[in-house]
């Protein structure tokens, strides 16, 4: 296999590192769509409108500055809707009875309710106390918020919450439950009262392909104290699957990022972001894991043992 700065091909741009604008980088991994995707994927991807096949290769590389692991070269911007879109063909059916509300998801979610209510309970209760106007309304936005789980919560909860997707088929149903979900242009086109006191954006910072322009639109109407919850997935993740033998989060299609802490703190801190240190884990315990885990997890950082992050942030411009 040649490597991933001699590979070209018309769906694919080669990049500099998309944080810190770095140029070199180490091969971490190079796999194809027939390797990487499992059974129930293939049948749902059509990558023929991504002018791509089964053996098309894709490179993850390591920025040698930053550390962030991301997949380069990756598609042309102007193709990243259509992997969301008109590129993932069977994965939702959307009921013909009119009512526009999809009939199955072959996702699992096992999130319950009450464990989204007790995360935003957590999130408000950061929140700062000190000159709060007691006639305000906590106010809370969701970037990239799927099937409006957590907004739905959080408007049970009284708040005045916001989602914003760009996925057609979840839109649809957040729709449909009667909530305030937003396309990406809308957002962008949007202009709100009242900034937002949490910004919450779980599972997103992988998809993104402009990192900057994401950590721009996330602040946009963020206020000084107001905190930021993000999850995603670390490099370690990676190694994780490989040793495995099979790929479930590391899927170089739409996964394209890859942060561990420190680089997560480099791109947040270019943006007014600090670290909030010294969270307790706020889920519940479910299991005889978790009951092991959690001491664990006051002397390990989060993100141990899963290839996946938590990270709380506040805004201080
Ligand atoms: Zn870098």
């Amino acid at each position: 296999m040649r490597p991933f700065n001699q590979f070209t091909h018309p769906s694919f741009r080669l990049i500099d590192c998309p944080i810190c604008g770095g140029e070199k980088f180490k091969e971490v991994i190079t796999f194809t769509p027939d390797e990487f995707l499992s059974r129930r994927r293939k049948k749902y991807y059509d990558l023929s409108v991504l002018g791509i096949d089964f053996d098309t290769p894709f490179f993850i590389v390591k920025c040698l500055d930053c550390e962030l692991a991301f997949v380069n070269p990756r598609f042309r911007a102007d193709l990243y809707p259509k992997v969301y879109n008109e590129a993932k063909i069977g994965k939702y059916t959307i009921d013909d009875d009119g009512d526009g509300l999809i009939s199955f998801s072959p996702h699992r979610y096992t999130t319950t309710a009450a464990e989204h209510a007790r995360w935003v309970l957590a999130l408000v209760d950061m929140l700062p106390r000190d000159d709060w106007d007691q006639d305000r309304s906590v106010r809370l936005l969701d970037f990239g918020s799927g099937f409006g789980y957590c907004i739905e919560t959080a408007t049970a909860l009284g708040i005045e919450a916001v989602g914003v997707d760009l996925d057609d088929a979840r839109i649809t149903l957040s729709r449909a439950k009667g909530l305030n979900v937003l396309t990406p242009p809308e957002y962008d086109d949007s202009s709100f009262d009242e900034p937002f006191d949490i910004i919450i954006s779980q599972a997103v910072i992988e998809h993104v392909d402009n990192l900057h322009d994401y950590l721009e639109s996330l602040t946009r109407w963020a206020r000084k104290g107001s905190i930021f919850f993000l999850s995603g997935i670390t490099p370690r993740r990676i190694k994780m699957e490989r040793k495995r033998g099979w790929w479930s989060k590391v899927m170089p299609i739409e996964h394209i990022n890859y942060t561990n802490h420190k680089t997560l703190d480099r791109l947040m801190g270019q943006h007014g972001l600090k670290r909030i240190k010294n969270v307790v884990d706020v889920r519940p315990i479910n299991g005889p894991r978790d009951t092991l885990a959690w001491p664990l997890k006051r002397y390990f950082p989060p993100g141990f043992g899963r290839g996946g992050f938590t990270a709380f942030y506040r805004y201080t411009s």
